[in-house]
């Protein structure tokens, strides 16, 4: 099962793909989480994508797909993939075709989860992050002292840098520039399911997964 979700930052794709993923039993796969892999373990592809990473824009498609290409080659994601964050343009949406063809591969389902830009802002600016596993959590109330800390490591959550106001503007312009058209591309090939991404995490899954199962039946 190979699936891909599309949607503006702070749309809950993250959540929700690792819950998809899990229930196929395939595995998620974020390029913002591998991108921010390799920004923490300084690597070459790290060092350069940081500075349009902390700007809230597109890191370049060549560093994004070589990433991708690695992770895709894995031997857990034989099975399958819920992609997360990619495509983000219509060359990478082409350069994820042309490895579907290589491959003897196809995608199953494309599904646009659609939310308002102020519901986004206000989403994105309560949101901190875990450092070791990325999992990120809505958080209303100021820290008490010491921080907020993630259940699963005990560490101390941080508000990313592109999580700022003026980033998540740039981000939001981003997406509605460059990656919204890709919902277009999908349609055309009767991959596309629409939900909106506005409700609890279970009613938000249920739409998802009813999604997928529509365009798959419709194929
Ligand atoms: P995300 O966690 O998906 O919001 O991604 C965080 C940041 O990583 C984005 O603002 C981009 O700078 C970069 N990024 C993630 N995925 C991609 C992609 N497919 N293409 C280019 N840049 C990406």
């Amino acid at each position: 099962m190979r699936l891909i979700l599309v949607g503006p930052p702070g749309a809950g794709k993250g959540t929700q793909a690792a819950r998809l993923a899990e229930r196929h039993g395939v595995v998620h796969v974020a390029t913002g989480d591998l991108l921010r892999f390799s920004v923490q373990w300084k690597t070459d592809i790290g060092r350069e994508a940081k500075q349009y990473m902390d700007a809230g824009m597109l890191v370049p498609d060549d560093l994004v797909l070589e990433l991708l290409r690695r992770r895709l080659s894995q031997s857990d994601a034989q099975r399958g993939y819920v992609l997360d964050g990619f495509p983000r343009n219509p060359a990478q949406a082409d350069a994820l075709d042309k490895m579907m063809v290589e491959a003897g591969q196809h995608i199953d389902a494309v599904v646009a989860v659609e939310v308002p830009d102020e519901t986004i802002v206000q989403r994105l600016s309560a949101r901190w992050t875990c450092p070791t596993c990325q999992r990120t959590f809505q958080v209303k109330v100021s820290p008490p002292a010491g921080g907020h800390r993630c259940p699963d490591d005990g560490d101390a959550l941080f508000q990313r840098e592109d999580d700022r106001p003026e980033v998540i503007r740039a981000r939001l312009g981003v997406f509605r520039e460059q990656t919204e058209p890709l919902v277009a591309h999908y349609e055309e090939q009767g991959l596309l399911g629409r939900v909106s991404g506005v409700g609890t995490l279970d009613e938000v899954a249920g739409r998802i997964l009813a999604a997928v199962q529509e365009v798959r039946a419709a194929r």
